[in-house]
């Protein structure tokens, strides 16, 4: 069964299949990169692939992280319910050393059903130092049956003891003419709107699904440039207040619904116990109506690498999603033409707003838009934080 959702992943792939291949698999990885960049999902497959029993007596020159689908080791991994596979993530902010104890004493004893005891721990630059220093014992003398996936965006944030000890696997971001190709062919998307994900997405294609995803994402995205360039061209104070407000209440109102449920549940399983296979996650998953039923257990696990970047509805993801229209009009003020547009389904309005005003006053409220996100993602008062924003946008082009 090929994968087809490690799209732009060749490399890494390429690599595990030859290390799978010739039998040379090591007992500890880090997958590493920026959310969205598929790092669960590779994770997944090599899971499924260092574990499938129909690979036996295959064709060795199947590659792609091939796995049958459909043994008893698939078929468990893919539900979520395989004894021999767990999941570590942060209790609350961290993840504390008594979870790595447990997965210590556990990853000793032999696997029941799979080749290898398989765990993930995922966001593992949460690991404290005590976590690590617990975690360094087991990769010392690893069991000859583990295999270990470190998840992470950057190795520097692990002590260089751990880093040391784990195959490096990095994953890239993937260009945009082939996501566009991609969005096209699996997403059913149209040129434009595959073309404005994917350059929002800066090349990582599980933030591209995520957001294509979203029924709401362009009603969402447009509601926010709307009201926005309202203001910038009233430049009323008044109206920036108010603004301010309604955009609160959207952005409240379009986050919440079913699917926002069924996110919420899927936190609270997570938090409820750190340590666990990963049927809970798949079960939520379900719920939150995922496209991909066959990889329930996959699904829920991208959400939450994905779930590092702001979602548009929320105050920070209308932040980012100002800076970039705001950008955009720079660029055009600039003399840039239609190819260097990241909303290039809105080019008439960014023209318009383009020849109102100057490149550096443009230039310094797409930066005002990046440092309120910032402040947002540190906890600021958003209230505060988006009535400070509107007010600099009423007064931008006076
Ligand atoms: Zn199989």
């Amino acid at each position: 069964m090929p994968i087809a959702e490690l799209f732009g992943q060749q490399e890494a792939v390429k690599k595990l299949d030859g290390e799978l291949l010739s039998g040379t698999l090591s007992h500890a990885y880090m997958i590493w990169g920026p959310a969205g960049s598929d790092r669960w999902r590779l994770a997944m497959a090599l899971a499924l692939a260092a574990n499938c029993t129909g690979r036996e007596g295959a064709d060795a020159s199947r590659e792609g992280l091939w796995y049958c689908g459909e043994c008893s080791n698939c078929t468990k991994l893919l539900a979520g319910v395989h004894p021999d596979f767990a999941v570590v993530r942060p209790d609350g902010k961290v993840i504390k050393i008594d979870q790595i104890r447990e997965m210590q004493s556990r990853i000793a004893l032999r696997p029941g059903e799979a080749r290898l005891k398989t765990w993930v721990i995922d966001d593992a630059h949460t690991m404290n130092e005590e976590s690590q220093n617990c975690l360094l014992k087991v990769l010392e003398e690893p069991p000859g049956h583990a295999l270990i996936m470190l998840l992470l965006d950057e190795p520097g944030a692990l002590l260089p003891t751990i880093s040391s000890r784990c195959h490096s696997i990095r994953l890239g971001s993937v260009d945009r003419e082939s996501l566009v190709e991609w969005g096209r062919r699996e997403l059913g998307m149209s040129a434009e709107r595959a073309a404005v994900l994917a350059a929002v997405s800066s090349g990582l294609r599980g933030k591209m699904e995520r957001l294509a995803r979203d029924a709401d994402y362009f009603k969402v995205r447009n509601a926010i440039i709307s009201r926005a360039r309202s203001v910038m061209w009233c430049g009323d104070g008044g109206l920036a207040l108010t603004t301010s407000e309604k955009l609160l209440d959207m952005l409240k109102r379009s986050s919440g619904g079913a699917r926002g449920a069924a996110r919420a549940g899927i936190a609270d399983e997570a938090s409820g116990d750190a340590i666990d296979g990963a049927a809970a996650e798949g079960a939520a998953d379900g719920a939150a109506g995922a496209l991909d039923g066959d990889i329930a257990g996959w699904q829920s696990g991208e959400d939450d690498d994905a779930s590092e970047t702001a979602a548009i509805s929320t105050p920070e993801g209308a932040c980012e999603v100002l800076a970039v229209y705001m950008r955009d009009v720079l660029a055009k003020s600039l003399g840039g033409g239609p190819d260097v547009l990241i909303n290039i389904d809105l080019a008439d309005e960014i023209s318009a707003d383009a020849e109102r005003g100057r490149p550096e006053q443009f230039r310094r409220w797409a930066e005002k838009c990046m440092s309120t996100a910032e402040a947002l993602a540190a906890n600021a008062n958003a209230r505060l934080a988006l009535d400070d924003l509107m007010l600099d946008l009423a007064l931008l082009l006076t």
